[in-house]
């Protein structure tokens, strides 16, 4: 596997304090690796250290190959282009001036791509409206475009969809997905929003008290979610019965209505409980969501 950052016994604390603690960190390229913790967890700790916005106190990092120790770490920096926490954007300008300085900044030789970028993130009819006047879904997607001037390899978002409406969060997740599939981006983004982060992540990493608690890819957290059909019958009693014979996991709802836990075989049930003078009424597949999948791992963390 091609990782475009490591991260090894990486460390970072404030005083006697430690928001980072040995944690452990594989990126591959191509991925969107959503980085999930709950406040204060070191999310944003992560993304300052690996933007080299921090130093870490302990530990290291190798990013496009590079340790971070070596001084040629400032050059692959460049490669990554990242808002963190509330994008630096000049209100008093427009989008176009917002990346003109930027370009200044990072010393591009020319503007000639700005109405390209600004098409990108959807913000080419904004013309002489000031960024103060913008709704926060677009000082967002300014802030996703002032990253991604200088055309970056890996874009590190820091909670990007915190505090938008529907329809901004629909926005940056489509573009996203657009700067992923399109520009083959590898993008980290920090998030509390499970459910937004499920439409997007290919990868994960749990993060709790500064330490890496589980790296898992998506097709891994989908399998690892056990299945779960919720079954209503005629009568509960009945299909417990049957289900200890069958032994299969489940849990009683009502005297009609239980949750069946793992891959059941249908007819063989319903064939099972016909013999028993028990109907089956409906069935449906429930879906047991990232969330879950997080509630669980934290509470095992807690409960060691
Ligand atoms: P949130 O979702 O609230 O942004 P987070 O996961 O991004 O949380 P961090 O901002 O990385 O968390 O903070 C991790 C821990 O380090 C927190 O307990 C925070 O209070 C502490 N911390 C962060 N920056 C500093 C600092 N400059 N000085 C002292 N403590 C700090």
């Amino acid at each position: 596997m091609e990782y475009v950052l490591s991260t090894n016994h990486l460390c970072k604390e404030y005083r006697h304090f430690k928001a980072l603690n040995n944690l452990s960190m594989h990126v591959p390229k191509g991925a969107i690796y959503g980085l999930v913790g709950k406040n204060g967890a070191g999310k944003t700790t992560v993304i300052r250290l690996i933007c080299g916005l921090q130093k870490p106190t302990s530990g290291n990092y190798t990013l496009y190959g590079t340790q971070n120790t070596d001084k040629r770490i400032l050059e692959v920096q460049r490669r990554i282009g990242a808002v963190v926490e509330t994008p630096s954007i000049y209100l008093d300008m427009t989008a176009a001036d917002n990346l003109k300085e930027q370009y200044r900044i990072l010393g591009l030789p020319s503007f000639a791509d700005i109405p390209e970028l600004l098409k990108l993130v959807g913000l080419e009819n904004t013309g002489k409206k000031k960024a103060k006047n913008f709704s926060l879904g677009m000082r967002q997607r300014l802030g996703i475009a002032l990253a991604l001037a200088g055309s970056p390899d890996m874009l590190m978002l820091d909670e990007p969809i915190n505090g938008l409406d529907p329809q901004g969060i629909i926005e940056i997740r489509e573009l996203i997905l657009k700067l992923n599939r399109e520009r083959q981006i590898t993008v980290i983004i920090s998030s509390h929003i499970l459910d937004e982060l499920s439409r997007l992540a290919t990868h994960y990493g749990f993060i709790d008290n500064g330490t890496m608690l589980k790296e898992i890819t998506a097709k891994e957290v989908e399998t690892n979610c056990r299945k779960c059909t919720q079954v209503t019958v005629t009568e509960t009693s009945v299909l417990a019965y049957v289900l200890d014979i069958m032994n299969f996991e489940y849990d009683i709802l009502s005297d009609t209505q239980a949750n069946v836990y793992g891959d059941i075989p249908i007819s063989v049930l319903v064939l099972a409980l016909e013999k028993e003078n028990c109907q089956v009424l409906s069935m449906h597949e429930l879906d047991e969501s990232l969330e879950s999948y997080y509630i669980n791992l934290i509470g095992g963390s807690h409960n060691e």
